[in-house]
């Protein structure tokens, strides 16, 4: 069985076919610049050099069209139809409160989805249009929605009210949501298997160290809490995202620095996190070179980074009680034996120690890489968040 998965932005359609049989990824890539001058796909089959087709890509569907002509290309292609695609699974980013599993998309889910549009402006209007893109393209193939809020819907009130008047979440739904919930779901599903334990049976507390970075603490196998909010720009420092901030922030800087409220999103969410004190760029990898060229304040965005996840990893421990692992994913995550190392540094009182030794040349690769005395274990873990999406899909579909 294979399985297409399309996760759409705005101007942007990444996708994966995966051979569910051995899990196998056969061949993915991106179409970007949708709608935009200069628009491309670029198109990889696993073991081959990857290609770029230019071509105007106006909207998603043609985007679309283009991807299953060049997976189905008698040369760049890896099927021979598109009737061997026996399911497409697609991210949707908000669920609201009405998803907490992945769906068979029907008109109701879509209506659904089109209902939280509200709570995600700039990303469930894209996930949209891929549905309809694909809809278009293959109308007998079953489409399954995964949505990035639904593992987290599991949080109890406590974790997830705002102390605001009870009547705001009622009306306009206003409460913590969460996000990256497929990725912190597989990585603590590959814990608890590195664990030699069931999952829920386990309390894991799940880094996602990317562009975008969030934490989760999940209870017996389930979210328990995490650090994004009601949108994804709460919680931990990020590459252009502020993170945490006192909501008072706002008025005063639209009072005093004569600043629109789309300015002040825009800023928050564009303009702050380690690029915005750091002065050089999103990227940790351009920051963890400045720093070591003697940039104070890149070594500064680098300190308040790490003093946030380990303010998080506190708390988290508290809310648990017991911990039996830690893990880190994404791009940093997963990529940077120094960030892990600083952010572990300051933590044996938690029972939290790495072995350098065991944090080297790990390279994609899945590790262990705590101290073998220490009671938390301490787990590199690429994420694969499409592949969560193409068991779902397998699996609401078979
Ligand atoms: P997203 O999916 O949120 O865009 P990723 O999970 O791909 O982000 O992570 C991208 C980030 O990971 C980059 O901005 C970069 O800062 C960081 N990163 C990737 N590789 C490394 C590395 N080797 N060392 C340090 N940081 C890295």
């Amino acid at each position: 069985m294979k399985v297409l998965v399309v996760n759409c932005g705005s101007s942007s359609l990444k996708y994966q076919l995966i051979d569910m049989t051995n899990e196998e990824v056969l061949a993915k890539g991106l179409a970007e610049r949708i709608g935009m001058d200069n628009s491309r796909v670029k198109h990889e089959v696993t073991g081959k050099e990857k290609q770029v087709i230019e071509k105007a890509l106006p909207d998603h569907t043609v985007a679309i069209e283009t991807v299953l002509g060049a997976i189905t290309d008698p040369e760049i292609g890896v099927i021979a139809s598109m009737d061997e695609i026996s399911a497409v699974g697609h991210r949707v980013v908000h669920g609201g409160e009405k998803f907490a599993e992945s769906v068979v998309i029907t008109d109701e889910v879509i209506k659904a989805i089109e209902d939280c549009i509200d709570l995600a402006p700039l990303h469930n209007p894209a996930n949209l249009m891929g549905i309809a893109a694909i809809q278009k393209a293959l109308p007998d193939t079953p489409n399954v929605a995964v949505f990035d809020t639904a593992f987290h819907q599991t949080m109890p009130p406590e974790n997830y009210l705002y102390a605001l008047p009870y009547e705001l979440y009622e009306q306009y739904g206003i409460r913590k949501y969460g996000f990256h919930g497929t990725s912190h779901k597989y990585v603590a599903e590959r814990a608890a298997e590195m664990l030699g334990k069931p999952l829920e049976e386990c309390n894991i507390i799940t880094c996602h160290l990317g562009n975008g970075a969030s934490i989760c603490a999940i209870k017996n196998g389930q979210s328990y809490d995490t650090s994004m909010g009601f949108t994804p720009l709460d919680g931990l420092v990020m590459g252009t995202r502020s993170g945490l901030l006192d909501p008072s922030i706002t008025p005063f800087l639209m009072n005093n620095a004569d600043m629109t409220v789309e300015e002040v999103d825009t800023l928050y969410n564009k303009k702050s996190g380690v690029l915005g004190v750091s002065g050089v760029s999103s990227d940790f990898r351009d920051i963890e070179e400045a720093a070591d060229n003697g940039n104070e304040r890149a070594r500064l965005a680098l300190d308040l980074f790490v003093n946030r996840v380990q303010f998080y990893l506190g708390g988290y421990t508290a809310l648990l009680e017991e911990v039996d692992a830690i893990v880190f994913t994404a791009g940093l995550g997963e990529n940077s034996p120094r960030a892990r190392n600083r952010i572990c540094e300051g933590l044996q009182c938690l029972a939290i120690e790495l072995d350098e030794a065991l944090d080297t040349g790990l390279r994609g690769k899945e590790a262990l890489i705590s101290k073998a005395q220490k009671d938390v274990k301490v787990f590199v873990i690429p994420t694969d968040e499409e592949l969560m999406i193409a068991r779902d899909t397998v699996a609401l579909t078979k």
